[in-house]
C-alpha cells in the first residue's frame, strides 16, 4: 500500500522506516524493507504495526544503503511474513502496490519452466518472471523493462537487483509514484510525504512511466518506452 526506495549515501534501512510512518495513514496489514549490502541482497519483514518491523530491525539489522520498502495491503494472500513485501527470487526483490491481474498465468507459464513459488501473492510472480529475464541473460534493467510489459492491472513497482548497489528501477500503472532528488543521492515513494523527511524536490511520474533511478539522477522514459522528461517541483510540506 505505501512504497519507499532509497538510494542514499548512509544506512537506509532507518530512512525506509521513516518514510514507511509518513505512508502509514493509507493503512497497512505488514511491512518490509530489502536493501543491497556488498553486492548481496537481505530483506527483514513482519506482519502488524511498523513498530514490530522496528522491534525486528533493532534484534537483527540490516545494513546497506541502497533498499526499497513497503507497507502491505493485502490483495492476494493472507497478512503473513511469507507474503509480506518485499518479495525476492534469485537476483531480484520487489515491493508492490495494487494488483496483478494477469499473475495466475504469469504464475502458469513459470511454473511450467520450473520455478517454484513460496508465497500466494500476485507480487511474487513480478519477481520470478524478472529473475527468469535475467537468468535469459537481460541486464537488470532490461528484465525490468521485459517484466513490466507482461504485466496487465493498476500497479506501482520498484525493483532492486542483487550486485546492483546504485540502481533501483520503478513504474507507474494506475498508482502514484514521486521520485526525490537529494545531493548525491535518490528517492522514490507514494507520495511527497513519504519522502518528507529526505527531499521536498519532487518529480511525479505520469501514468505509464517507468524509471531507471541511480544516485545521478532519474531517466524517466514514458508508456510507449521513450525517453521523456516530467517536471521537478518544489512541493511545501508542514514537517
Ligand atoms: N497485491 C499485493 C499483495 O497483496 C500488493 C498489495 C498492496 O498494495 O499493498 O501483496
Amino acid at each position: 500500500c505505501g512504497i519507499i526506495g532509497v538510494l542514499g549515501n548512509h544506512a537506509a534501512a532507518p530512512l525506509m522506516v521513516e518514510a514507511l510512518r509518513r505512508l502509514e495513514y493509507r493503512g497497512y496489514d505488514s511491512a518490509g524493507i530489502a536493501t543491497i549490502h556488498e553486492g548481496t541482497l537481505d530483506r527483514r519483514r513482519a506482519v502488524g504495526k511498523l513498530g514490530e518491523l522496528a522491534d525486528l530491525l533493532v534484534v537483527n539489522p540490516i545494513a546497506g544503503r541502497s533498499g526499497i520498502g513497503h507497507t502491505r495491503w493485502a490483495t492476494h494472500g493472507a497478512p503473513t511474513i511469507e507474503n509480506a513485501h518485499p518479495h525476492s527470487y534469485g537476483p531480484v526483490a520487489v515491493v508492490h502496490n495494487g494488483i496483478i491481474e494477469n499473475f495466475r498465468e504469469l504464475r502458469l507459464e513459470l511454473e511450467a519452466k520450473g520455478h517454484s513459488f513460496v508465497t500466494e501473492t500476485d507480487t511474487e510472480t513480478v519477481a520470478v518472471l524478472c529473475a527468469q529475464y535475467c537468468a535469459d541473460g537481460l541486464a537488470p534493467v532490461e528484465a525490468a523493462v521485459a517484466t513490466l510489459k507482461r504485466l496487465h492491472g493498476a500497479f506501482a513497482l520498484c525493483f532492486l537487483f542483487e550486485g546492483e548497489d546504485d540502481l533501483i528501477v520503478a513504474a507507474r500503472r494506475g498508482s502514484p509514484l514521486a521520485i526525490g532528488h537529494g545531493d548525491g543521492e535518490m528517492f522514490v515513494g507514494s507520495d511527497a510525504l513519504a519522502l518528507a523527511p529526505f527531499t521536498r524536490r519532487v518529480t511525479y511520474l505520469d501514468d505509464g512511466d517507468h524509471v531507471v533511478l541511480t544516485r545521478a539522477g532519474a531517466e524517466i522514459f514514458d508508456a510507449t518506452g521513450a525517453k521523456t522528461i516530467r517536471k521537478t517541483k518544489t512541493v511545501a510540506l508542514d514537517n
